[in-house]
């Protein structure tokens, strides 16, 4: 009886995967790249939209019941935008964008982890984004602590002080004769640039910068200002 309990279980879920599977694959197939912005006009939107929101200009597009019906068959997102989980830097809202325009991945300390990873290749090879945004901010909390685990005070929770170890070598540019708020703010950009430089080795977007085009950037968002500032371009 157990045995046959084991096997129907087995047999229940391996349809279930093959549902699951079959389900995925529809979705990625409904989700085929479609003909989007050039990165150029993705970055000038993001710029327009950070203007307006800095501003209190917010004009919240594609927010009403037509948008959400006209997005029930799918998506074709413009930016891919890898952003700190702080509630501070919503990137839907300070670029001042509505529903279907931002993929957005948010992880503490904006890293690139293998589920960010998974994320951003996904929005890049089946969403069609041309432009993705490393986006980091002032006073994150988690790269301060990454300079705390620097210096040998390691957070006590395990996911936390592996989360800050992985920000970590990104102080290795920053001098350590600065002051303390002045190693955290070049620790921020480091952080930011590690982020984009590791995207960049990546095959898979490595493929789709060469045979599309597409652009990754780094930016810093100032809780004080609600202003982005976008670290260069290509
Ligand atoms: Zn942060």
């Amino acid at each position: 009886m157990y045995l046959c309990t084991n096997n129907f279980r087995a047999a229940g879920l391996s349809a279930l995967l093959t549902i699951m599977l079959s389900l995925t694959s529809a979705a990625i197939a409904n989700d085929a790249p479609k003909a989007g912005v050039t990165p150029a006009t993705a970055l000038n939107r993001l710029v327009a939209g950070n203007q307006r929101f800095a501003s209190g200009k917010m004009t919240r597009p594609n927010d009403d019941p037509a948008r959400i019906k006209s997005l029930a068959s799918g998506q074709a997102p413009f930016v891919t935008v890898l952003s700190c989980s702080d509630s501070r830097v919503p990137p839907e809202l300070v670029f001042d964008q509505g529903l279907g325009d931002v993929f957005t991945v948010r992880v503490a300390g904006n890293i690139a982890d293998a589920a960010a990873i998974g994320s951003i290749e996904y929005a890049a090879a089946h969403l069609g984004s041309s432009l993705i945004i490393v986006m980091g901010h002032e006073k994150c909390g988690a790269v301060t602590g990454a300079l705390d685990a620097k210096n040998g005070k390691k957070d006590s929770i395990p996911g936390i002080a592996a989360l800050l170890d992985s920000i970590v070598p990104a102080y290795d540019s920053v001098n350590a004769n600065l002051g303390r708020d002045a190693q955290v703010h070049a620790g921020i950009e480091a952080n930011v640039l590690q982020t984009v430089a590791k995207l960049k080795e990546l095959p898979e977007l490595k493929s789709v910068m060469v045979s599309r085009g597409i652009w990754i950037l780094g930016a810093i968002y100032d809780v004080s200002t609600g202003k982005v500032r976008f670290l260069k371009t290509p």
